[in-house]
């Protein structure tokens, strides 16, 4: 069960349009499903939007739409911005679609069998905004406690799922697998909560029609929480291909934001141990990103879309800088002046000068050639024994996931590089006619510790790992490499035709104030 590695970002709500916070979510879950590709599993990588809820119909209704025109005009902004990102998604799931409605019912109707859905009146109060039911002790001065809204009191008649009832088996789930909540900090907010005591969930509305009828009431549609979830196993074929479900499920990182972990780490898993499901192996909750100090919001109008952002950093300037800037698990702060910076300093100057200069040399002394490794002397050596060591490390980062510190000592190599660069200065040995085999040794060298470089910080920027592996003299696609296979030291053919090409990460200017 479960052999294929299996990586969703939480479906977008379709009412939004994709900002930099989502685009997070999403590069996270991407780095992870390249980087698997990369060690030989076989991955599935699901992203998707959510569609249904009151709010998607509110919002439909003022612009004189049907909800479902109204989510097929939002729903290629999603697309689109993944294809934008270089998102290596395997399917997009909309929870329209027939093939999730289909799983939800399916699913419901299991939950009912086993007696864990009653019917029973629901009176209390409910935020159209979030879609969610609220305790009067929950609100802050009348209001949603999430967004500030005004909240409305509702009483209809709902079906009920018994959370109360999973309470304690999922707290001991969690306690007894600590890698289950990540990071720890949340962990310990959500078994606080759990221990408050849960209430059984209402799991539908009959106050309005845009949702997936229920079954066995269909005047009633799912509450689009417990619906949304679903969209985890409707996409790998729940009920209708049970080998293919078996294969994929269960899930091996949700990643989802911290707003959304209880929803992840408390209902779903009861929802699973109620249709006799394994638990997802990992929740993972990132932080918030703030805009320029910042709370990014629509009414503040601060809100960055990653458009604007490649148009001026190009996509893997981009992706490394989400990726580089925050800890994965903690709240972090976008500016532009660190934007500018990282861009200046890491990839024009650090990485786009070094493959510069050794393309240069290479074509200069010679003639765009790989020369013969000769044998390795010292400082080779270290080069390689780095090499390894990070190969084994990076395996260790990505685990936790901690994509900044994997690019942290990536880039510690790349200055390990430059330094053996300078300290080998083969612009003097070009000068000396019988050094002719330690310019070959060092600018070889060079060569391979950039292709190594380039399989590396493929799964973060595959663009430019691309564009370096070609440029280093590698005839076969980087897509066939493996890892570790490919990071031994000295795959590089002598012989092979390397490319200068233009500038990778062209140096932008700074403003005075940046200096
Ligand atoms: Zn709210």
């Amino acid at each position: 069960m479960g052999e294929v590695f299996y990586v969703t970002t939480p479906i977008y709500y379709v009412n939004d349009m994709p900002h930099i916070g989502t685009a997070y979510t999403t590069l996270a879950a991407d780095v992870l499903a390249r980087y698997h590709r990369l060690k030989g599993r076989e991955v599935f990588f699901l992203t998707g939007t959510d569609e249904h809820g009151q709010k998607v119909a509110q919002a439909a209704e003022e612009r004189g739409e049907s909800p479902q025109a109204w989510a097929d005009k939002m729903a290629p902004h999603f697309t689109g911005t993944w294809k934008l990102l270089n998102i290596s998604n395997d399917d997009f799931i909309r929870t329209t679609q027939e093939r999730h409605a289909l799983v939800a019912q399916l699913f419901i109707e299991k939950l009912k069998e086993s007696g864990d859905i009653y019917l029973d009146a629901y009176e209390g109060w409910y935020c159209i905004h979030d879609e969610s039911f609220l305790l009067s002790s929950q609100l802050v001065d009348g209001a949603c406690p999430d967004c500030g809204r005004p909240v409305d009191w509702v009483k209809e008649e709902n079906y009920f799922f018994r959370l109360s009832k999973y309470a304690g088996k999922v707290l001991r789930h969690i306690e007894e697998n600590p890698e289950f909540v990540q990071p720890e900090s949340r962990r310990n907010e959500v078994t606080s909560f759990i221990e408050l005591g849960l209430k059984d969930q209402s799991i539908s509305r009959t106050s309005f029609a845009w949702g997936i009828p229920l079954p066995f009431d269909p005047k009633h549609v799912m509450y689009v929480w417990f619906e949304a979830l679903l969209n985890y196993v409707s996409a790998i074929d729940y009920g209708a291909d049970p080998e293919r479900f078996e294969s994929i499920w269960p899930a091996d990182w949700h990643l989802v934001g911290k707003e959304i972990l209880r929803f992840h780490a408390v209902i779903w898993p009861a929802m699973l141990m109620a249709a006799g499901l394994p638990l997802p192996k990992r929740v993972f909750a990132h932080g918030w990103l703030t805009v320029e100090g910042e709370k990014m919001s629509k009414s503040l109008g601060n809100v960055v879309g990653p458009d604007e952002l490649v148009d001026e950093y190009g996509v893997d300037g981009y992706r490394y800088y989400f990726l580089r800037e925050f800890s994965f698990g903690s709240d972090g702060n976008f500016s532009r002046r660190t934007l500018l910076r990282r861009y200046n300093a890491e990839l024009a100057n650090d990485l786009g000068n070094l493959v510069s200069r050794v393309l240069t040399m290479v074509d200069r002394y010679r003639d765009g050639t790989v020369p013969e490794p000769g044998a390795p002397g010292e400082e080779e050596n270290v080069l390689r024994e780095k090499s390894s060591a990070l190969v084994d490390s990076l395996d260790r980062r990505l685990a936790a996931p901690a994509f900044n510190e994997a690019l942290a000592e990536i880039w510690e190599y790349i200055h390990a590089l430059n330094r053996y660069v300078d300290v080998s200065a083969p612009w003097s040995l070009a000068k000396d006619a019988s050094r002719g085999a330690d310019l070959d040794r060092v600018l070889y060298n060079c060569l391979e510790g950039l292709r190594i470089v380039s399989l590396l910080i493929s799964p973060f920027m595959p663009g430019t790992a691309a564009r370096i592996w070609e440029r280093v003299g590698m005839d076969e696609p980087l897509k066939g490499a493996r890892l570790p296979e490919s990071a031994a030291w000295g795959l590089l053919p002598a012989g092979s035709v390397t490319t200068r090409g233009e500038a990778l990460f062209p140096r932008k200017e700074t403003q005075p104030e940046d200096s």
